[in-house]
């Protein structure tokens, strides 16, 4: 579970600068997937060795009838399901009536909250703050600089500490240079077959996750769960498929069914990220009688950015006209066809058509990702793939790419080393990465390749 980071404050205090601050180290993928990045609101960071998940809760003025209520609610959600709320506000401007009403929502909801002043760089930052202490939040108030990085990792340190020790947060190896192992080292590391698969399924709401899910587990039979807590927490759910155990992430929660009398579940985008986090396998349901929306492609680039495998289902593919059916698919192809690697289903949870396929897509996932490579293996594609095709020049020299090794699994990981490496330009990055997909054979699963600075 990783802990959660509400950024708040009103338009213009540099919300989005600190959240970019904070999201943009992260980029270690290589892939650049058009249309996912901009405006992002929700993010992975990382303090010293500890991630956590930022929010941009941008659209907060103090002003609730303001604003719209569907993005309104859940930035409101958002803050009530997150670890620590850092409040900014704008040293250069001053208190501002929208600050105070802020601060009064923020009080009423019984939250850690951290008061930052921002744009302290090149001012006389302890005279300018002073105003802010009447907002009486907190112990102190912070002074940062989001576009410098001034203040930010005490802040941050402070604001997670208490939170990552009480989660038991494990450090981010993953997120660490890649470390160069031993083939006993990568044989070990590599799951065992027998592994449960934990395969979440992911989707805006009202795109059939809980009727999936009740397909899959069988009116018939009985299964005996645990509810969850808060609104955060997702349904996990053991079962058993042709000898393959699975745990199910269900974020929607079958708690919808007729005898349970539950409140109705709201759809939270912070349990929805953190089940793409705990999953091997994300299995995205899109709505065919909606298309695609911006939604659907945000939480496809959370789980591109958090490397996990993905089958896509495109649901409610019952009673549709065959030229709906045929715009359907070529909208898919235009506005997904960057995720060439993942498999798309067709299917209609509410009859069943088509779910039995999904698992021979989800297993394939999740072998491929999963799957052991050897150092010989990628230097000699290496190899063929410069053969095919030279890297270019840059500042005259050719970039030389000399040998790779794996680098770990779930996603795969594969290391090149070579002079000028790093300067290789986003398209034969896209070559490569093509490349040991088509001679590895991983499907299902994105791969990264990073490059290492060998004189
Ligand atoms: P948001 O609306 O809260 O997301 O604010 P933005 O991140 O878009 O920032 C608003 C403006 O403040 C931009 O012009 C930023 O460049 C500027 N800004 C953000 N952080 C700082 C800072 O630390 N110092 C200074 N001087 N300007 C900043
Ligand atoms: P969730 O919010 O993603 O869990 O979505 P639900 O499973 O609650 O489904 C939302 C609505 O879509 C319900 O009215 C379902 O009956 C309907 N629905 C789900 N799957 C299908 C399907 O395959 N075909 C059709 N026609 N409707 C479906």
């Amino acid at each position: 579970m990783l802990p959660v980071v509400a950024l708040v404050g009103r338009p213009n205090v540099g919300k989005s600068t600190l959240f970019n601050r904070l999201t943009r180290s992260r980029d270690a993928l290589v892939a650049d997937y058009p249309g996912l990045t901009r405006d992002r609101q929700y993010g992975q960071a990382q303090v010293e060795e500890h991630p956590f998940i930022v929010i941009d809760t941008g659209g907060i003025h103090g002003d609730e009838q303001g604003i719209d209520a569907l993005m309104a609610e859940q930035s409101l959600m958002a803050i009530a399901e997150a670890d620590a709320v850092l409040f900014m506000v704008d040293a250069r401007a001053g208190l501002t009536s929208a600050d105070i009403g802020i601060a009064d929502y923020l009080r009423k909801q019984n939250k850690k909250v951290f008061l930052a002043a921002n744009k302290v760089d090149g001012i006389d930052a302890d005279s300018a703050v002073a105003e802010f202490y009447a907002l009486s939040l907190g112990e102190t108030v912070h002074q940062i600089a989001a576009a410098h990085g001034r203040g930010v990792t005490q802040l941050l340190t402070l604001a997670l500490t208490p939170h990552i020790e009480a989660l038991g947060v494990e450090k981010a190896d993953l997120e660490a240079e890649p470390q160069e192992l031993s083939e006993e080292e990568i044989n070990e590391q590599a799951p065992k077959e027998s592994d449960k698969i934990k395969l979440a399924i992911i989707g805006r709401p009202n795109v059939g996750k809980s009727t999936l899910t009740n397909r899959i587990l069988g009116e018939e039979r009985v299964v005996v769960y645990d509810m969850p807590g808060t609104t955060r927490d997702s349904v996990y759910i053991p079962m058993e498929r042709h000898g393959r155990e699975y745990t199910l992430i269900d974020t929607a929660g079958i708690r919808r069914r007729k005898n349970v009398t539950d409140v109705v579940e709201k759809y939270s985008v912070i349990k929805t990220l953190r089940a793409i986090e705990d999953a091997n396998v994300c299995l995205l349901i899109i709505d065919a009688q909606e298309g695609i929306s911006d939604q659907d492609l945000s939480l496809l680039g959370f789980i591109l950015e958090a490397g996990r495998s993905l089958v896509v289902a495109v649901n409610k593919w019952d009673g549709l006209d065959d030229h709906v059916k045929d715009r359907i698919k070529t909208e898919l192809d235009r506005r997904l066809g960057f995720i060439d690697f993942a498999r798309i289903h067709f299917i209609s949870a509410l009859h069943g058509t088509g779910v039995g396929h999904l698992y021979e897509s989800v297993e394939e996932a999740f072998v491929s990702a999963t799957k052991r490579i050897s150092t010989s293996m990628v230097t000699k594609i290496l190899d063929m793939a410069i053969f095919d095709h030279q890297p270019p020049m840059h500042n005259g020299r050719r970039i030389k790419l000399k040998y790779a090794h794996a680098g770990g699994y779930n996603p795969p990981l594969i290391v090149i080393h070579g002079n000028q490496a790093k300067q290789l330009p986003n398209s034969y990055k896209r070559y490569l990465m093509n490349y040991y997909r088509k001679s590895l054979k991983i499907m299902g699963t994105p791969i990264r390749i990073e490059f290492k600075e060998t004189s």
